[in-house]
């Protein structure tokens, strides 16, 4: 490859910014000419391609969102679309691509390598769902948010001895809640992996409150249902304790990166030129037990990832 580019798609994650920086300045370093691709597979439809320098990815390392911005876009999923893409690239002269984002994104790079582009994926979500990589980017900052959100609940829900319901994201992957419950000390964590009664639920609660904790967390991943719902099948159980919802939302995916995800971003940002330059292509990036990984795309997107139950028992036992 002579010329590649690079854009960001789905939903944005702290770190990607980094991992922006890292492609293009890797891509320089190695000889390339390095194109921005702007909105995502949309920008690339409309043609809003520019080329990168240096200086154009200066000052970015700590901020979150994305420089290139982000979209979702309808017609890169139809043939046509993907053809079109494929096209524009070519017309430019740009046979590499790097597309950083989440599943639906590394779909899109393996329908454009079958156009002929030469494609590599990097993980930027916060949602840690990505198969055949332990870490997400974003994923560790989004943690910190939500356990930074807790402190600040801890506080006021003990001096009423009130127990707080914190709804987080995951939609089919329970990471977030997992780690920020673990990390928070949350009594009661609910993930879609993971079965749950709402009877043992209140009656865990009930059991703390006697055994004289003052207060008491549970962490909801979106993928369960919303926290207001969980707050009042547990009112209908423990009707004494009075529960406060908060919905963490879109702040989960703002704010500076974590050193951990600007380290992520920039090891993979640069793992994913160098597959390139040596002739790789449709395969994802990744990190499994510190080394970085290029797995085949289609592997990763129909593969779940595992849910780590020993992880999750650790985080029970210890919030008795
Ligand atoms: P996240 O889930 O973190 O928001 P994502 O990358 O999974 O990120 P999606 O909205 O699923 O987000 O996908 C982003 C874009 O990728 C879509 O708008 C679409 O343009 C493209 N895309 C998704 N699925 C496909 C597919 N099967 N074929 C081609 N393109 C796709």
């Amino acid at each position: 490859v002579k010329k590649i580019a690079v854009l960001t798609s789905g939903g944005d994650s702290q770190g990607m910014n980094a991992a922006v920086r890292a492609v293009v300045r890797s891509g320089l370093y190695f000889g390339l000419e390095v194109y921005g691709v702007q909105r995502g597979y949309q920008g690339l439809l409309n043609n809003d391609i520019f080329p990168m320098d240096l200086r154009s990815v200066g000052d970015i390392i700590h901020r979150g969102g994305t420089v290139l911005q982000s979209a979702r876009c309808k017609e890169f999923r139809t043939l046509e679309g993907q053809q079109k893409g494929a096209q524009i690239l070519r017309d430019r002269g740009i046979d590499g691509l790097i597309v950083i984002g989440g599943d639906g994104s590394y779909q899109g790079a393996n329908k454009l390598s079958q156009q002929g582009i030469n494609t590599m994926g990097l993980p930027g979500t916060i949602d840690n769902d990505i198969s055949f990589t332990d870490h997400t980017i974003g994923f560790d900052t989004a943690v910190s948010v939500v356990v930074d959100a807790i402190n600040k609940l801890r506080d006021t829900m003990s001096s009423h001895e009130r127990s707080s319901i914190v709804e987080v994201m995951g939609r089919h992957c329970g990471d977030i809640a997992l780690h920020a419950g673990l990390a928070s000390g949350a009594e009661t964590i609910l993930v879609p992996e993971v079965e749950f009664n709402m009877d043992e639920v209140a009656e865990r609660m009930k059991q703390n409150f006697a055994h004289g904790k003052r207060h008491s967390i549970i962490i909801v991943a979106e993928g369960v249902g919303k926290g207001e719902d969980v707050a009042a099948e547990l009112v209908k159980r423990f009707p004494t304790n009075d529960p406060r919802v908060t919905v963490l939302g879109h702040i989960q995916r703002g704010g500076t990166p974590t050193a951990f995800d600007r380290n992520l971003a920039s090891r993979l940002g640069d793992f994913a030129v160098r597959q390139l330059i040596e002739g790789q292509s449709d395969k994802a990036c990744g990190i499994i037990k510190g080394e970085l990984v290029a797995t085949d795309i289609n592997t990763v997107v129909s593969t779940k990832k595992p849910f780590n139950m020993d992880l999750y028992e650790l985080a029970l036992r210890l919030s008795q």
